[in-house]
């Protein structure tokens, strides 16, 4: 049974507008928090809007007809985003990942993914610009994408099985059109392309095996994640976490696995080959392995605040210092300020805090926040 949860669609109010450092400074491409993890990598969320409602995201019995979604004249206009990106590159971000709600609902994004692909890091080069996507429009927009400079995409599917699948997405949608779009993202060379699987006990975890053949020796790497506490509206147990442990030791028993080295630091998900050479899977242990230590990760809402951690109660909203005609130079500065201080590692204190009766009860939903 779900609990009835009034979700407040705008959040504004609840956020910090970030005070303005008196002293202005230079961007250096460099700016760590006060645990030294670098700032790196940006998701920018485009709409909490989705067309889907999967049970561990956006449940129709919370997310149902009546539920208010944040006003069209709150999101951030591609020109702010784009003027917001610019400011986190100059701070070295690298990786900028647009998601949602479903991104892809967002009118004219390929303009948008235009504006932010001329964007360069600040060594020169070309950003890391990707999208994750539940797949439904894919098929139709995977050329525009690519075409607009989008690098690759990620494709969330849960299942192989389609009353799996429906059950799961809420709203009765077909395995074969995320198939559809993953085939014309590869088609268009959006790659390499990763598939994320949310495993959810008692759910889909009897898919674990299909996927993983289905996938085997594909061009697309599948990862799997285990079901998170992110919000309050998923209803969230932890007897309901498959962990990844236990996902490696299902398909090794199959397909004998072998851990090999991550790609890059900060990277969420543990690389797994198969001993065959049929390719590689990943899992993504954001419940029993966590990875806070090296979460070089900032999070921008659809309305333009800033979010240190998945998990953050409250934000800082970087639109106001933008509508009270703040310059470029004062909100990078900002910016510095509020990642130094950053001391976030929520999911490395998570068993800590479930048996505390302090634990946060607001908690920010992943479809407002992006995943
Ligand atoms: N709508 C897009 C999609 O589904 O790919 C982008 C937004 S979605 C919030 C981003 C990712 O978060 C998806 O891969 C989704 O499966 C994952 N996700 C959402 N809720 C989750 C949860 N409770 N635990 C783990 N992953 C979750
Ligand atoms: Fe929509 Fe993605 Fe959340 Fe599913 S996971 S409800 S597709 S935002
Ligand atoms: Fe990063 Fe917060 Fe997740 Fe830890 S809990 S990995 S700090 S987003």
């Amino acid at each position: 049974m779900y609990e009835k949860t009034t979700l407040i669609a705008d959040h504004r109010h609840l956020n910090a507008v970030p005070s303005i450092p008196s002293v202005i400074e230079t961007p250096t491409g460099f700016v760590a928090d006060a645990l030294a993890r670098p700032l790196q990598d940006l998701r920018i969320s485009l709409t909490d809007r989705c067309n889907f409602r999967c049970v561990y995201c956006m449940p129709e019995e919370v997310f149902g007809k009546d539920h208010v979604f944040m006003p069209r004249s709150s999101l951030l206009s591609f020109e702010e985003i784009t003027r917001i990106a610019r400011i986190f590159v100059n701070h070295g971000v690298k990786k900028i990942r647009l998601t949602g709600g479903e991104p892809l609902l967002r009118k004219h994004i390929e303009n948008l993914i235009g504006m932010l692909a001329q964007l360069k890091t600040c060594d020169g080069r070309d950003l890391d610009l990707t999208l994750t996507t539940n797949g439904s429009l894919l098929a139709k927009k995977a050329q525009s994408l690519k075409d607009a400079g989008l690098t690759r995409v990620t494709v969330s599917l849960d299942s192989l099985d389609d009353t799996t699948f429906k059950r799961m997405n809420g709203v009765d949608f077909p395995v074969s059109e995320v198939l559809r779009g993953l085939d014309a993202a590869h088609a268009v060379g959006l790659g390499p392309i990763k598939v994320n699987m949310v495993v959810k006990g008692g759910m889909n975890d009897q898919e674990i095996i299909p996927m993983a053949r289905h996938f085997k020796g594909s061009p697309f790497v599948l990862r799997f994640i285990e079901f998170m506490d992110v919000g309050v509206s998923n209803n969230w147990k932890m007897d309901e976490v498959i962990p990844s442990a236990e996902v490696v030791r299902r398909i090794s028993a199959h397909m004998p696995l072998e851990e090999i080295e991550p790609n890059s630091t900060g990277e969420t998900a543990e690389r797994w080959r198969y001993r065959d050479g049929g390719g590689e899977i990943g899992v993504i242990s954001s419940v029993t392995k966590t990875f806070c230590h090296e979460c070089v990760r900032a999070r921008l809402s659809t309305e333009g605040v800033l979010y240190t951690c998945l998990f953050a109660a409250n934000g800082h909203d970087l639109r106001a210092l933008m509508h009270g005609g703040k310059s470029d130079e004062e909100i990078s500065t900002a910016l510095a300020h509020l990642w130094r201080k950053r001391t976030d590692r929520y999911s490395e204190l998570r068993s800590a805090l479930t048996n505390d009766i302090s634990r946060p009860a607001r908690k920010i939903e992943m479809s407002y926040i992006g995943g």
